[in-house]
């Protein structure tokens, strides 16, 4: 969570700004705001880093996630292709837009793979959701192609992503559009909220009034602007935007300390037995939130994390039996437990949530041991855990289970 661990003056400056003018509404009061609109600085500031034409601020990683995928043309009935790893937001901007979730595999880039992709396409499928995890990124060459052979729409979930980058373009800007989360546990944090990203000024447009009841955003007069599409409220407070602007300035620092925390620990743990590490299609556009650890299988690293425990080795998460981040925790999503009726309980599901088999994803998380990177540790720190996890890992795989 290296944003929050940046916490400082920059960020009290900011909301100070807007705590002064009164104005926490992020449209119009143009005479009393003085100049002050921190939702959009929020926004360019996001635009910087990434290059993007568009960006768009909203209320958190989810509503921008599902603006995305609204302004994108995804609704009721369409198939949407989700990887099972993602925080469960994903799939849920997927149902309640409508549309239909298709599970489908990830392989070592912890990312739906072309291959996956492929496998999951039916006459029905409209889209891909493809979500960039653990801060790295999916094979855009090998999505890419497969997107244009099918004549799919590319939405994509950065929302751990922000700052990551392929072959030197941003995640999210492969698609139709796509979101970042700057939750509390994210690279930058607001507080809550989240930004669109998008080059195409038509989503872009669409998204700025679907995330406010649909206004047009023409002119100073709130009530008497024109309401293109049917909307809801999505929009982000100046308070949140201001905490944001700030976080986001840290990112190229933050991302460039990350790095070098990461690579001294991949340099120290590779030689260890039994540790590789995830696939990044692109080394150099990792915004390196996460160092994540293969074990050789999923009996291993089960092991492993209990040697962890008892080392006190703490910070890292296993998210096959933890954290609502795979598919083997979502009962509610399987069993499709929802507060109100949603589309897919009337149009049906196209898979069996329940007996489908994903068995290259169990693998791969089943594998899988993240551990999140600090920006304020010590080269010494970095060490000391690095020691510890090759120690722990030794230890586990000389001794058969
Ligand atoms: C965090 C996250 C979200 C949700 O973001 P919030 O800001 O918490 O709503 C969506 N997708 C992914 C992949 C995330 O990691």
């Amino acid at each position: 969570m290296p944003g929050t661990e940046l916490f400082g003056n920059e960020e009290r400056k900011e909301i100070n700004d807007v705590l002064e003018t009164g104005i926490l509404f992020r449209f119009n009061h143009e005479q009393q705001r003085n100049g002050i609109w921190k939702a959009r600085d929020f926004e360019a500031e996001v635009r910087k880093i990434t290059g993007a034409k568009y960006a768009h601020a909203v209320s958190s990683g989810s509503t921008a996630i599902a603006t995305a995928l609204a302004a994108s043309g995804i609704g009721t009935g369409d198939e949407v292709i989700v990887p099972p790893f993602t925080y469960i937001a994903t799939i849920e901007a997927v149902l309640f837009v409508g549309a239909i979730p298709v599970f489908a595999e990830i392989d070592e880039t912890l990312c739906l793979s072309a291959k996956g992709i492929e496998q999951a396409i039916t006459k029905k499928t409209k889209a891909v959701c493809l979500v960039h995890m653990c801060g790295g990124m999916a094979d855009m060459d090998g999505i890419m192609a497969v997107i244009k052979d099918y004549n799919l729409v590319l939405v994509e979930d950065a929302g751990q992503a922000f700052a990551a980058s392929y072959k030197g373009t941003a995640t999210g800007l492969f698609g139709t559009a796509g979101s970042y989360s700057f939750d509390f546990f994210k690279i930058a944090t607001a507080g809550e909220g989240g930004v669109l990203v998008t080059n195409d000024e038509n989503v872009y447009k669409l998204a700025d009034s679907y995330s406010d009841h649909g206004h047009d955003h023409v002119g100073a007069n709130r009530g008497m602007e024109q309401h293109p599409v049917l909307g809801f409220n999505y929009r982000i407070s100046e308070l949140h935007a201001a905490v944001g602007v700030a976080q986001t300035r840290k990112v190229p620092h933050i991302r460039e300390v990350n790095r070098k925390h990461k690579s001294l620990l991949v340099e120290l743990l590779s030689q260890t037995e039994g540790i590789s590490f995830a696939t990044l299609p692109d080394p150099d556009g990792d915004s390196a939130t996460f160092l994540n650890i293969l074990l050789p299988d999923t009996e291993t690293a089960a092991r492993v994390v209990a040697a962890f425990g008892a080392a006190g080795v703490s910070g890292f998460n296993y998210w096959y039996v933890n954290m609502y981040h795979f598919i083997n925790q979502w009962d509610h999503i399987k069993n499709l437990k929802t507060a109100s009726k949603l589309p897919i309980e009337i149009l049906g599901k196209s898979q069996d949530y329940n007996t489908m088999e994903l068995p290259k994803s169990q693998e791969v998380i089943g594998r899988l041991i993240s551990f999140g990177i600090r920006c304020t540790w010590t080269e010494d720190e970095v060490r000391a855990l690095a020691e510890k996890i090759a120690t722990c890992v030794r230890m586990t795989v000389a001794v058969p289970a």
